[in-house]
C-alpha cells in the first residue's frame, strides 16, 4: 500500500457523508471533501480534520449535479494528491410528494444529484484505479435502493439506480482489484431526514411526533436511528484489504427494515 491513499467524498459538509470522511481521514486517507454550506464553517471543518488525523484534507465545492463540476473536482484531485484510490458517492437530496404532484425540477435535480453524479464520478476516476490495479467506490444507497416508500418516486427510483451501477461497476473492475459496494442505511437523524418531516406531515396529514414514530421508525425494527458512526465505520471497512473479495453488493444497515 502506498503511503498515502486519496478518497473523494461527495457531499461531505454534513451528515453522512461528513462522517464518513472523518472516519477515513482517521484511517489514513487524504481527503478531497465537497459539499455545499457556509464557506467559513467548511474551512474550519477542513482545518480541523486536517489537524486532529495528521492528513492532508482539501475542499472542492463541485456542483454534483453538474458533469463539468465533476471534471474539475477529479482533475483538481489529481493534481492535488496524484492519485484517487477511494470514491465515496454520497451527495444526497430528497423531496416528498405524490407522484402526480411531484416538482419536475426536483425530479431533475434528484437524479442528477442522487444517480447520474455517481455515473460521472465512477466513470472519470476507475481508469487510473484499474491501471494501479487498486481502487474502492462505496455508494451510499438507501434502504429506498431495495424497497420502496409512497411519494418518494425520484428517491427510489435513482437509488436503485445506484444499486444497479454498483452492480456493473463491480463487475468491470473486479480483475484489476476495484470493488464496488452500495451501503443501504435505514433513517439517519441528518439534516436530509429532519427537512423531510414536514413535508411528510403535509403529504399524509400526521403530526412531527407521529411522522418519527409512524412514518420513519415504523419501518426500522430496533425502533433507532442508524447512526452516522456506524455507516461510517462499514465505509472504512469495505476500504480495507480484508474487504478485497466483498464487491456488487447492496448491505442494508437498516435495523432490520428490509427483513420485512
Ligand atoms: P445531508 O443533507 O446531511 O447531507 C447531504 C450532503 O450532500 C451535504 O453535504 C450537501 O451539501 C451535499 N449536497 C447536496 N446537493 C449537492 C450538490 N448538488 N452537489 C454537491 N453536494 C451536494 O444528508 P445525509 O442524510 O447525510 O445524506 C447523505 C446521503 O445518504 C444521501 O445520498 C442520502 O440519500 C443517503 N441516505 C440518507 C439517509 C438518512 O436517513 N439520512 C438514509 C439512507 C440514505
Amino acid at each position: 500500500m502506498p503511503d498515502r491513499r486519496t478518497a473523494i467524498v461527495t457531499g461531505s459538509t454534513s451528515g453522512i457523508g461528513q462522517g464518513v470522511a472523518r472516519a477515513l481521514a482517521a484511517a489514513g486517507y487524504n481527503l478531497m471533501l465537497n459539499g455545499f454550506g457556509d464557506a467559513a464553517a467548511i474551512e474550519a471543518d477542513r482545518a480541523a480534520l486536517a489537524a486532529d488525523t495528521g492528513m492532508e484534507v482539501a475542499y472542492h465545492g463541485a456542483d454534483m449535479s453538474k458533469p463539468d463540476q465533476i471534471a474539475d473536482l477529479v482533475t483538481t484531485t489529481e493534481t492535488r494528491f496524484g492519485t484517487i484510490d477511494v470514491v465515496v458517492n454520497n451527495a444526497g437530496i430528497q423531496t416528498v410528494a405524490p407522484i402526480e404532484a411531484f416538482p419536475v425540477d426536483r425530479y431533475d435535480l434528484i437524479v442528477a444529484i442522487n444517480m447520474s453524479s455517481a455515473f460521472h464520478l465512477t466513470r472519470l476516476t476507475i481508469g487510473q484505479m484499474k491501471a494501479r490495479k487498486w481502487g474502492r467506490f462505496v455508494n451510499i444507497a438507501s434502504a429506498h435502493g431495495l424497497v420502496a416508500s409512497p411519494f418518494k418516486s425520484a428517491y427510489v427510483m435513482a437509488k436503485h439506480g445506484i444499486v444497479g451501477l454498483t452492480k456493473t461497476v463491480a463487475l468491470e473492475g473486479a480483475e484489476f482489484g476495484v470493488t464496488a459496494n452500495a451501503i443501504c442505511p435505514g433513517y439517519v437523524l441528518t439534516p436530509l431526514v429532519q427537512a423531510q418531516i414536514p413535508d411528510t406531515m403535509k403529504a399524509r396529514g400526521l403530526t412531527e411526533e407521529q411522522v418519527i414514530r409512524d412514518v420513519l421508525l415504523e419501518a426500522q425494527p430496533t425502533k433507532a436511528f442508524v447512526e452516522v458512526g456506524q455507516i461510517a465505520a462499514l465505509a472504512v471497512f469495505l476500504c480495507t484489504d480484508a474487504a478485497a473479495q466483498i464487491t456488487g453488493t447492496a448491505l442494508p444497515m437498516d435495523g432490520g427494515w428490509t427483513a420485512h
